[in-house]
């Protein structure tokens, strides 16, 4: 049985001005060939996806590893070299059995709203109509009609904050070992719905997220379905038709998959209020906490969220935090913040070195003006890491040269790229400590859940601006198709399934 896997992954946020280059793909290493095997990250749904086909003795064919951080939408020459190295790799393989693909599923290009179809759509006319193609993709898709047509399995993640990538990757190589070997004849049908909620509040543990999560998991257990992804959708796509989808798989019965997905759909409806986040805005947040007698406080930047696709250069709760008094407290505090020049700065004036420096908002002059402040350099990294948490733990990470700039009391970590944030792993590789700090700044508009907040003693949500502001009415979108919650009054939804 010969198995060709692959990963090409982004998440793309359109209200990010800037486009995504294969340098930033670079930054995490493009894997190509046989190379793939070697680092694909032990809890990867591609760990999970090459384990499980080993383990059913297959001959796995590596095309290509990219995955980058969320970012703004991907260049066509981006796009046309990664989907190029992929697709050409397969051509070359010959006869193979089953594809395995793992997506994140809201990549956009700027001359393409659906780049994963695209991709798919390539693979399915070089391996022809009968070899199975099985492909996994991030809780937030955006899920097309075109996927699911050239696709013959779709699963999702089942949680977030996000910590089943190995898992989900592993059950869609095990559907393909199915599909290959004639025991099952997958069926999917996808369900779509006119409405996008905020990601921070489709947690899978309690929430509205994980009411519609019990319904999907119950028809799993009872056999009705072989699987069902939920999809809320990426809530900072500008696309047409982007909403809420449900693909469901089964075997040679899609009928019952789609009542289940329209199930699904009518119940996100009912609840689609509860979606909404409470956070206050960034003055607000340093008078709360400093309230709070004693740290570890973390304050979430919900507007400004690399895991979301921004650039992380706002200086909103730098900002905050110094109108505050915070560089004047006893103990320490901790914010981060990408702007390339003023690394350099640091890094040509050396550990010691006071400077003064105007930062932020150098990448998205929208999000308000660069502040002046002055500093001393205590830290200079080349800001590689090891993600210690979720679907990345044991993987490598890089947020590019870095330093630490100590504003009286507050580290201010500088750095050239965003990066995700599952966890303080930037902090802890600079040497800082969210412990000993009494205001810590999380850029993660969900995983703050993960470590964050399970070391703090109160967190606050904190409405600062940017392009991952919960208030989705705020955000410039122009495409999506109208009338979509919430930016319409609609008496009842539109849901519409396909079982292609
Ligand atoms: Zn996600």
């Amino acid at each position: 049985m010969r198995i060709a896997v692959g990963q090409l992954k982004q998440e793309s946020n359109h209200f990010n001005p800037k486009l995504c280059e294969l340098e930033h793909f670079e930054a995490n290493g493009v894997l190509y060939g046989d190379d793939v095997l070697e680092g694909f990250g032990p809890n990867t749904e591609l760990g999970g996806a090459i384990g499980e086909l080993r383990q059913h003795g297959a001959q796995l064919v590596p095309l290509l590893l990219a995955r980058s951080v969320s970012y703004g939408p991907l260049t066509p020459e981006c796009f046309a070299h990664l989907a190029d190295e992929l697709v050409t790799r397969l051509e070359r393989a010959g006869d193979v059995d089953g594809v395995y693909i793992s997506f994140h599923g809201a990549m956009a290009v700027t001359d393409d709203d659906d780049p994963e179809g695209t991709v798919l759509e390539r693979v399915r006319a070089v391996v022809g109509p009968d070899v199975p193609i099985a492909s996994s993709y991030d809780l937030h898709a955006h899920m097309s009609p075109k996927i699911c047509r050239n696709a013959t399995i779709v699963e999702g993640y089942r949680t977030y904050p996000h910590d089943d990538g190995f898992e989900t990757g592993a059950r869609a190589a095990s559907f393909l070992v199915r599909a290959v070997r004639g025991e099952i004849t997958p069926k999917l049908s996808i369900t779509r719905m006119n409405m996008l909620v905020p990601g921070t509040n489709q947690q899978t543990t309690y929430g509205p997220a994980a009411l519609l999560w019990f319904q999907a998991k119950a028809a799993i257990a009872k056999g009705d379905v072989l699987s069902a992804s939920i999809f809320c959708g990426h809530s900072k796509l500008d696309v047409p038709e982007h909403g809420f989808a449900v693909v469901t798989l089964t075997d040679d019965d899609a009928a019952t998959g789609a009542k289940l997905g329209e199930a699904i759909a009518a119940k996100a409806w009912d609840i689609r209020d509860e979606f909404a986040v409470q956070c206050v805005p960034p003055d607000e947040a340093i008078e709360r906490a400093l309230a709070v007698d004693r740290g570890p406080v973390v304050l979430v930047d919900l507007g400004d969220v690399p895991g979301g696709g921004s650039t992380g250069d706002s200086n909103a709760l730098l900002a905050a935090m110094l109108r505050g008094g915070v560089d004047r407290l006893k103990e320490p505090s901790q914010v981060s913040i990408v702007d390339p020049a003023v690394v350099e700065r640091c890094h040509e004036a050396g550990v010691g070195a006071e400077l003064t420096v105007d930062i932020g908002c150098s990448m998205q002059p929208s999000l308000g003006d660069p502040i002046s402040v002055t500093g001393v350099v205590t830290t200079l990294h080349d800001g590689r890491f090891v993600y210690a948490m979720g679907n990345l733990a044991g993987s490598p990470g890089s947020m590019g040269r870095c330093a630490v700039l100590k504003i009286g009391a507050i580290h201010v970590l500088v750095s050239t790229y965003p990066s995700y944030e599952y966890a303080d792993e930037q902090y802890r590789a600079v040497g800082l400590d969210m412990d000993r700090c009494r205001i810590t700044v999380a850029r993660a508009g969900m995983n703050f859940k993960l470590a964050f907040q399970c070391r703090a003693r109160h967190t606050i949500l904190v409405d600062s601006p940017g392009p991952t502001a919960v208030d989705l009415t705020r955000l410039p979108f122009e495409r999506v198709t109208r009338p979509t919650y919430p930016f319409d009054p609609i008496d009842a939804p539109t849901i519409r399934t396909e079982t292609p």
